[in-house]
């Protein structure tokens, strides 16, 4: 370990980023992801469900506010029932959306989080937002047709944007977007965009999100390796979540992290 990762405290035994069905593109009910979670032998994990806002044409893959009372309540039930086991805590994944930033904000303010990430998945588009983390063909078709490039340059101006403005507490996988296609690269323009990015959430007291899921989805975790050197060089705190929309997913390939941050 290098002496500027000496100081960087990486907790993998807190999973802070798992969905659950309610936001309809994940299974399994909270309860599996606690068990899962103690199955792993984990101390914590954190639910980071989905809230979006002003998002036209896409099918739902969020919660409604009726929702999040629902995941309250039983969060909260399960937070006692476990509570000898492990800390179970109750936070949110935010999509950003400039269009609706103030909505945003008020529903945030409802609510007690224990985590809020930042997020962007959906960008405005002449047809409608295309959501830049689906693998499925016609929103590849739309992106592949808006320009990856271009949308790459949007997407890291909307997270800075988001990060400056929302109440936020991590930003998660910042470079997860577009990766089911496979031509995308990060030209010299982007990673100056991700340095402005590590900038402001260093600025805000966040912490960066190292998200397991991509070491399925291309090898490597997101965000990738030089991406996480430069956020040690700002000494930005990193965290770990696996993203898991199945129980079975959860904690994993914690231990690679772990790794893989202290030969950084
Ligand atoms: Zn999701
Ligand atoms: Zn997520």
């Amino acid at each position: 370990m290098s002496d500027s990762t000496a100081d960087i405290l990486l907790h993998t035994t807190i999973d802070r980023h798992v969905h659950t069905k309610l936001c309809h593109h994940a299974n399994g009910e909270m309860e599996d992801y606690v068990l899962a979670a103690i199955r792993q032998g984990l101390e914590g994990l954190i639910f980071l469900e989905h809230m979006e806002e002003g998002i036209n044409g896409n099918e739902k893959t969020w919660l409604t506010e009726e929702d999040f009372d629902s995941y309250f309540f039983e969060g909260k039930r399960l937070q006692e029932k476990y509570r000898d086991r492990l800390s179970i805590g109750l936070g949110v994944e935010c999509g950003y959306n400039p269009d609706s930033r103030q909505t945003l904000i008020s529903r945030l303010g409802r609510r007690d989080w224990d985590e809020i990430g930042i997020s962007c998945h959906f960008l405005k588009s002449a047809r409608g937002h295309i959501n830049l983390f689906s693998r499925k063909e016609h929103n590849l078709k739309k992106a592949k047709e808006s320009g990856p490039e271009h949308l790459l340059n949007t997407y890291f101006d909307t997270l800075l944007e988001a990060v400056a403005t929302l109440p936020g507490t991590k930003l998660c996988h910042l470079d997860g977007a577009l990766r089911f296609l496979p031509e995308i690269y990060l030209t010299d323009m982007h990673m100056e965009k991700i340095d402005q990015l590590l900038l402001a959430v260093k600025k805000r007291g966040l912490t960066l999100e190292i998200n397991t899921s991509g070491l399925v989805i291309r090898g490597e975790q997101f965000p990738n390796r030089a991406i996480l050197q430069m956020a040690i060089s700002h000494r930005i705190p990193l965290v770990v979540g696996s993203d898991a929309h199945n129980p079975e997913q959860v904690g994993q390939h914690f231990d690679q992290i772990k790794e893989l941050v202290e030969g950084l």
